[in-house]
């Protein structure tokens, strides 16, 4: 056979391998304990959006091991919690006795058994009981640029607010970001609560009683006490059903005598095109229903303001930072720390929630 033929087709098969290769491994990650430098993991799978790193590396990174059971086809690692076990496919993790459900489930890919980015960086914090400190180099929300500007365009892109459906629930899903968490602990208390606590504290059970008593999809920012970075919180909104971002802080001030819950929402909103919202926009008319249902549970309500705090973002969601009390305040702080004091908040909250939505709808509609 003449050779030239095969000469001609080995840079075109090259080619090929080129372009078959190339959008597998999209990009590299930085895992490693706070304080102790990184490592590098370059194998990282882009499938469906979401981002697939080696459990194995990860461990790895983290100075632990697991290790594969080819016959119960389950890999299992040992953490402060018990011995952790995931399978591929399997959108459930076991930990002991109790099954933890995961977003995304593991999956084999190019030999190796992989678990999401948020496996990483929510679950796997959860399980050590200790923040993990992530990088991703191609953060798949944003293109790098200069650290500010790109945040700010993956805020516009997060917080801009889909369609409603037609016919379905009020409230298809919410978004909560209890403030602070891990080594940031917020606001103290002058006896020593911490506002991180108290936020997740607050919006477990507002996450409860809207599952319970709507059916609404809730995403929380995180379920444990660890560290969550800006872009992790406001992920959450990027949930194509959310039809509210609700964050939650507490305060503190230098008189005693301060006190009340305080609404903030972000000083303008945009449209989808980018134009800006003429009237109110929907975070202040939802502050406004949740300021009411505080007010009509008994709860003081300090102010509804805008400002522009930067995890506020930009879009035109729905979107409303609520500080919850002031931590230097006997009665709010009462309120605050305790089971009925947190109760009351979550259900004043959900009634504005609630409200907010039947609003909206009624506006809707033609
Ligand atoms: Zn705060």
């Amino acid at each position: 056979m003449d050779g030239s033929p095969v000469k001609r087709f080995i840079p075109l098969l090259l080619l090929c391998l080129v372009f078959v290769q190339a959008p597998a491994v999209s990009a590299s990650v930085d895992i490693g304990r706070i304080g102790q430098p990184p490592t590098t993991l370059s194998d990282v799978y882009l499938r469906d959006g979401t981002a697939y790193i080696s459990i194995d590396e990860v461990l790895g990174a983290l100075g632990l091991r697991g290790t594969w059971d080819p016959v119960r086809h389950r890999y299992s690692f040992r953490t402060p919690a018990g011995t952790a076990s995931i399978a591929p496919g399997s959108p459930y993790l076991r930990l002991g006795e109790r099954f933890i459900p995961l977003d995304v489930p593991p999956r084999f890919i190019d030999g190796d058994l992989r678990v999401s980015e948020d496996f990483v960086t929510v679950r796997l914090p959860a399980l050590l009981g200790s923040p993990i400190y992530f990088r991703n180099h191609q953060p798949r929300e944003a293109p790098p640029a200069d650290a500010d500007s790109s945040l700010d365009r993956l805020f516009a892109f997060l917080l801009h607010k889909s369609k409603p459906a037609t016919g379905g629930p009020a409230l298809r899903a919410v978004a909560l970001d209890p403030g602070h968490g891990g080594e940031d602990v917020g606001a103290i208390s002058p006896r020593g609560d911490m506002e991180k606590t108290i936020s997740l504290d607050v919006a477990r059970r507002l996450e409860r009683l809207l599952k319970m008593r709507l059916g609404t999809s809730v995403y929380m920012s995180r379920s444990g006490d660890y560290t969550v970075s800006a872009q992790q919180r406001l992920r959450i909104a990027a949930n194509p059903d959310v039809d509210a971002l609700v964050l939650l802080h507490a305060q503190g001030a230098f008189s005693p005598e301060t006190r009340g819950v305080t609404l903030i929402v972000r000083p303008q909103e945009e449209s989808e095109a980018g134009a800006l919202v003429r009237g109110e926009g929907g975070s202040m008319r939802l502050a406004r229903h949740l300021a009411d249902s505080l007010q009509e549970k008994g709860i003081a309500v300090a102010g509804v303001m805008r400002a522009p705090l930067p995890h506020l973002g930009r879009g035109d969601l729905p979107t409303v930072l609520v500080e919850l009390g002031y931590l230097t305040n006997p009665d709010d702080l009462a309120r605050l720390t305790t089971p009925s004091g947190q109760e009351a908040l979550a259900e004043a909250l959900f009634a504005g929630l609630r409200s907010f939505a039947e609003q909206e709808r009624k506006e809707a509609r033609p």
